[in-house]
């Protein structure tokens, strides 16, 4: 008997996940993806896997924050006005969600789907290329304030509450961890159970390839709508030709709105650009990653050299990039990092699939019977990618996932 079979359209850390997990739920699985395979926001993030990421950004202060940020051309957020429009209804979304009682909610279900990233990521990659590229190295927090590294009374309980594990430190505990930082951070954290992957490409690639040899076909093509009949989709139309489909994904990070609109569903997921400067041969670095509270941004240490990443700008889709954002982190990297070498700097830009919530879409789709969906993950897609595609794979083949999904149901912003 054949294989029932899966079509996952995008091929970044989430649809490669999700394939890798369906093949050991013995999914026959295509994957779709218009670019090659992780070159979306999977491929130039700052590759925290975090475990303890349990703080939303939609807390209460972030409200009052946000008039600052916006008049500040430095500031880790910003809106092109040509964009404000399409932005508006959700920053005002988001807005509502910055209740304590929203953001503890929040709180709970990012624990959920962040605190067995390790264990998902273990069971992707074992004995395989990309098992060498994750690391439970450790992440490090600073600030310029004496208390700001833990962040508001709010962070602290809710990390708390979730159980992970924290380390306040001082000026000279930062300087013996890092003895790389410039002298200007008053206050610290240690976050031991966290990690870092040193190459988010090639993870995604890797963990590809492996789908690959275990028999996932990968096709390079746009969707752009789907064939439905009743309560099923029968194909996705592919450069404008209708493969046909038994269960379809869509996995298509930021474009995924658009795309789950075409079955008739109302999900508001934004484009919420990052940009980052890898800089090659920096003559200094970190060992771990390193947040900066203040400023919002990580500088990772990376295979490839070490990367600052950071900004939150809500631009519009096809807007062309502002690259001074870019050019302020190569500000920042001077600022944290004296002596740091620019000789060979690159720029990038992504876009991060952002909901008003802070929580992702992971269920079947309200209007179909066949169809699922898995996105939105913002800031936190290299963590809940393995775990996100493990749970919809359960989803996906009938059985009940291993957490409670109800707090990222598709119909949770209506149908
Ligand atoms: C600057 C920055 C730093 C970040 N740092 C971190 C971090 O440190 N830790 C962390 O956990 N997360 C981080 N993130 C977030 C993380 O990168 C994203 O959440 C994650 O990569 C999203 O993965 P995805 O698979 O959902 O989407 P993507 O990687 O964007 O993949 C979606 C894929 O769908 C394809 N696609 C879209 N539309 C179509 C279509 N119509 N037809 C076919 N294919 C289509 C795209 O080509 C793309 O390959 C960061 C993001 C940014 C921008």
């Amino acid at each position: 008997m054949s294989r029932p079979r899966v079509t996952v359209i995008g091929a970044g850390i989430v649809g490669v996940s999700a394939t890798a997990w369906l093949q050991k739920s013995d999914f026959n699985v295509t994957l779709v993806d218009r670019e090659p395979v992780g070159h979306g926001a999977s491929f130039g993030n700052a590759g925290n896997v975090s475990p303890g990421a349990v703080v939303p950004y939609t807390l209460p202060g972030v409200l009052r924050a946000l008039p600052g940020w916006l008049l500040d051309p430095e500031g880790p957020l910003a809106v092109r006005p040509s964009a404000l429009f399409e932005v508006l209804p959700w920053l005002f979304a988001a807005a509502k969600n910055s209740t304590v009682e929203a953001a503890l909610k929040t709180s709970r279900a990012m624990k959920a789907l962040h605190g067995g990233t390790f264990e998902a990521y273990d069971a992707l990659t074992l004995g395989t290329d990309a098992a060498s590229l994750i690391e439970r190295s450790g992440q490090l927090y600073v600030s310029e304030k004496p208390d700001g590294a833990q962040g508001s009374q709010l962070a602290r309980m809710m990390r708390e509450e979730a159980g992970v594990k924290v380390t306040a430190l001082s000026e000279s505990d930062i300087h013996d961890i890092e003895p790389a930082l410039a002298p200007i951070f008053r206050s610290g954290m240690l976050m031991p159970d966290n990690g870092r992957c040193k190459n988010p490409h090639h993870l995604v690639q890797a963990i590809a390839g492996e789908c690959e040899r275990n028999g996932a076909t990968i096709v390079r093509g746009t969707v752009s709508c789907f064939e439905t009949n009743g309560k099923r989709v029968t194909g996705v139309v592919v450069d404008g030709k209708v493969e046909p489909v038994e269960r379809v994904v869509i996995a298509a990070g930021a474009a995924s709105g658009k795309l789950s609109a075409k079955l008739g569903a109302r999900i508001p997921v934004t484009a919420e650009r990052g940009y980052h400067i890898t800089i090659e041969d920096p003559g200094v670095a970190p060992r771990i990653p390193v947040s900066h509270v203040d400023a919002k941004f990580v500088c990772s240490p990376m295979n490839m050299g070490l990367r600052l990443a950071g900004t939150a700008e809500f631009a519009g889709f096809d807007a062309p990039p502002n690259w001074k954002r870019a050019a302020l982190l190569e500000k920042q990297a001077q600022r944290m990092f004296p002596g740091v070498k620019l000789n060979k700097v690159t720029r990038w830009t992504g876009n991060r699939p952002s909901l008003p919530d802070g929580l992702p879409v992971l269920g079947r789709a309200p209007n179909y019977d066949n169809a699922f969906f898995a996105f939105g993950n913002s800031h936190f897609g290299i963590t809940a990618g393995p775990v996100m595609g493990k749970h919809l794979a359960e989803i996906v083949a009938g059985r009940k996932p291993g957490i409670d999904i109800t707090p990222f149901s598709p119909t949770r912003f209506g149908r």
